[in-house]
């Protein structure tokens, strides 16, 4: 396994592109200054990967922020979606150029299906294998796939995904996916890794954070690279960008890893991948 050094370490995906685990997410993040400027102090502080989608209609902020950040291209490792209304197999690739373009860049490093839409996202991956075949994006994948989409999608495809982006922090693990996509040598990465906010409020994880002199986002992103899980926490703060990365000079002891792990509830701050109707 890829082991845990710095802020532009990376995982290696099964097709040996290095995805630096810790990003930023700009999910809610205003298209305009607000997402120009934090993807720049995101960048300008050492973070080398940023998580968009159409759907948030920032694309055009992200990729300001990366041309006016001094970082060249090349060194950000840059993710986008297809959105829901946009799947099935021609869409998605007129999609795909759409982002580019608000982007303004010449190849994504990672696409994924956003959400698994029924009927539809079987075409939509033979969309992306055919951009990844082109060498338009440097790796593929899904995200909100549990394990019965993932076998239903892999029964008829040629790549197998390099990715699954989920909902994931202490109070949902579902450890049975996260295991199964390892197996697989998919690499899981976590959305809402701070509960979208929710975690700073639970007493639950104070007097650990405490003990490692952490906040709980230092303390819980942490927990997520030690899980093997990539992770894109989200702020518009220039601060808590910065603090947000301060998680390379300590370790959570193996002990306080099961304590974590232990407080899982199954409890979703976002919708279910088996229940959505957008
Ligand atoms: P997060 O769990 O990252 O939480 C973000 C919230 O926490 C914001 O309200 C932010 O506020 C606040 N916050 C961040 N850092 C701190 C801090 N140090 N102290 C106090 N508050 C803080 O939620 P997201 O849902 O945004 O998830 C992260 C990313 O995952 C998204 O931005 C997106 O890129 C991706 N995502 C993907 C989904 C998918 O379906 N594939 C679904 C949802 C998210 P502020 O900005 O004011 O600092």
């Amino acid at each position: 396994m890829d082991i845990i050094t710095d802020i532009k370490g990376s995982f290696t995906l099964h097709n040996g592109v290095k995805m630096p685990y810790f990003g930023l997410g700009v999910y809610l993040s205003k298209e305009g200054d607000e997402v120009i400027n934090s993807v720049r102090w995101a960048l300008q502080s050492g973070y080398r990967h940023i998580d968009t989608a159409a759907i948030y209609h920032n694309e055009e902020g992200v990729g300001e922020g990366i041309k006016t950040s001094g970082v060249p291209r090349e060194e950000v490792f840059l993710v986008s979606k297809v959105w829901n209304g946009e799947q099935g197999y021609e869409s998605t690739l007129k999609a795909f150029e759409k982002s580019l373009e608000k982007l303004d860049t010449e190849y994504l490093d990672l696409y994924l299906i956003h959400w698994p839409v029924k009927g539809k996202y079987k075409e939509t991956w033979k969309a992306l294998e055919e951009l990844y075949r082109q060498k338009r994006v440097r790796a593929i994948g899904v995200s909100n796939f549990l394990q019965h989409h993932l076998e239903d999608l892999m029964g008829n495809a040629s790549i197998v995904p390099m990715v699954n982006q989920m909902e994931f922090h202490p109070y949902l693990v579902q450890q049975q996916l996260l295991n199964y996509c390892k197996a697989n040598r998919i690499q899981y990465e976590a959305w809402s890794p701070l509960m979208q906010g929710h975690i700073f409020q639970m007493e639950v994880f104070k007097e650990m954070a405490a003990k490692y002199e952490k906040t709980i986002a230092q303390l819980v992103l942490r927990w997520d690279l030690q899980k093997g899980v990539v992770t894109i926490p989200k702020s518009s703060k220039k601060q808590r960008i910065i603090d947000n990365a301060a998680i390379f000079d300590f370790a959570i002891s193996e002990q306080d890893m099961a304590v974590l792990d232990s407080l899982d509830k199954g409890k979703r701050f976002g919708p279910d991948p088996d229940n959505f109707d957008f």
